[in-house]
């Protein structure tokens, strides 16, 4: 038997990738371990968006080296961490001598040369479709791209993950059956920068012509865009959402709405060019927008706040994350001397926040009543004997959940990834109760 113990950190594309490493060992006899000193190898996918992020990572490094002194023989870091630093490479293995071996993004499928060097790795192929999830989910990612194209000023993404590489159309409808197959009834496609997807294959509206492809999936019932860019929002892709399988529920950060500091981020949009999508979306009925933003950019002023908090409330944002500006080496917002204090950034924060918490408060009060459809989750993690779901408006792990109660029927329990019908019974901070009725 041979155990692996496996740690992801970061984001649904760090996801993704871990359960690629994960497959491509599964096929040669791995098993997975809750328990690191149970672990003859141990791998963790880091997360290195941020310099938090970066601390967490090492952080969880240095634990599991820990475990080397045991049963544990290789210890393997993957994904953004080595991606950041891989022009430092020399270093960052000086620094982490525990580590038997690093693999960036671009590097998952040799994991298994990473943690078994005397195997041969099977010749070339699709390893995405290696991939496994751990367990059954309603729910599955499906990435999209890798890297994107872009060079907005805070980010370090493409320092990290590099320019866009589009996986081919007929890789992903493979993998999309595949996670059908497995149980799951919604695919979530996440990108870098989801519209831009199959501009560096030539695709002339890709994500379109994806989409034509993913939708007659059998088994798949809902489709989710997530991380989608102001830019390259087409008419017709916007006639697309809310109908079929394509849910009217749009995640674009669009990071501010001061025009000096979108064009000080080199987000190359305009105010007006914005609002003019947001209201177009908003036609579409039951639509719902999810944005994120940035507080505290260099050089922004009270002024900017107030005019991000007004347009909050003209726009009513169904889900808004705000996010404190980090300076990252690098980037070259991070060079610039106008860096605003770190207090003043958690306060405009904790200002843009509380805006957005009156809206969201009525939005969730105006569910109360309502019929719903609800695909089913599972058991809540906090709650082990209450199941949970959620409506087309709640994306998985960044929107909350519908608890559901069978008081109003006559069972008691649904399968992960069944359909129920609710009524909205009740609503909280982020997440609601609904009544199962049939
Ligand atoms: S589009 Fe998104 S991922 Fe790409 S550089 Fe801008 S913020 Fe980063």
């Amino acid at each position: 038997m041979k155990n692996l113990y496996l740690v992801s950190l970061g984001c649904p594309k760090t996801r993704v990738d871990t359960e690629v490493m994960w497959g491509l060992l599964h096929q040669k006899g791995w098993t997975l371990t809750p328990d690191p000193e149970a672990a003859d190898a141990i791998v963790v996918s880091t997360c290195a968006f941020l310099q938090s992020s970066i601390e967490e990572s090492i952080d969880t490094i240095l634990e599991c080296a820990d475990y080397k002194a045991g049963r544990c023989k290789r210890l393997v870091v993957a994904g953004c961490l080595p991606s950041r630093f891989q022009d430092d490479m020399e270093n960052l293995k000086a620094s982490l001598p525990e580590v038997d071996a690093f693999l960036t993004t671009r590097q998952i499928d040799g994991i298994l040369a990473a943690i078994e060097p005397h195997v041969y790795p099977d010749p070339d192929g699709d390893f995405y479709l290696a991939r496994q999830t751990a367990e059954r989910q309603s729910f599955a990612y499906l990435k999209v791209s890798e890297g994107c194209n872009r060079r907005c000023a805070f980010c370090t993404i493409p320092l990290i993950r590099g320019p866009q590489i589009s996986r081919p159309i007929h890789s992903l409808v493979q993998e999309a059956r595949q996670l059908a197959e497995s149980g799951a009834r919604e695919l979530v496609l996440v990108a870098q920068e989801l519209t831009g997807y199959g501009s560096d294959l030539g695709i002339k509206d890709g994500l379109l012509r994806l989409l034509d492809e993913l939708e007659p999936i059998d088994g798949i019932d809902w489709i989710r865009l997530m991380y989608t860019y102001p830019w390259n929002f087409t008419e017709p892709l916007i006639e697309r959402l809310g109908q079929g399988k394509i849910l009217p529920y749009v995640d674009i950060p669009l990071q501010h709405v001061s025009q000096h500091i979108l064009d000080d981020m080199r987000r190359h949009v305009t105010q007006e060019a914005q609002d003019r999508l947001l209201r177009r979306l908003r036609q579409i009925p039951g639509m719902i927008l999810r944005t994120s933003l940035i507080a505290g950019y260099p050089g922004e002023t009270e002024a900017d706040v107030d005019e991000l908090v007004q347009w909050l409330r003209e726009i009513r944002f169904d889900r808004v994350g705000v996010f404190e500006y980090s300076d990252e080496p690098g980037t070259p917002a991070g060079d610039r001397p106008d860096q605003i204090p770190l207090e003043l950034r958690t306060q405009r924060r904790d200002r843009l926040m509380a805006a957005q918490q009156e809206i969201h408060a009525q939005k969730m009060a105006e569910l109360i009543g309502q019929h719903l459809t609800v695909l089913v989750d599972g058991y809540s993690p906090e709650h082990e004997l209450v199941q949970q779901g959620r409506y087309y408006g709640q994306a998985p792990e960044v929107d909350g959940q519908v608890y559901l109660s069978y008081e109003s029927c006559d069972r008691d329990t649904a399968d992960i990834g069944e359909f129920v019908h609710v009524e909205i019974v009740e609503a909280n901070e982020y997440d609601l109760v609904g009544n199962v009725l049939d």
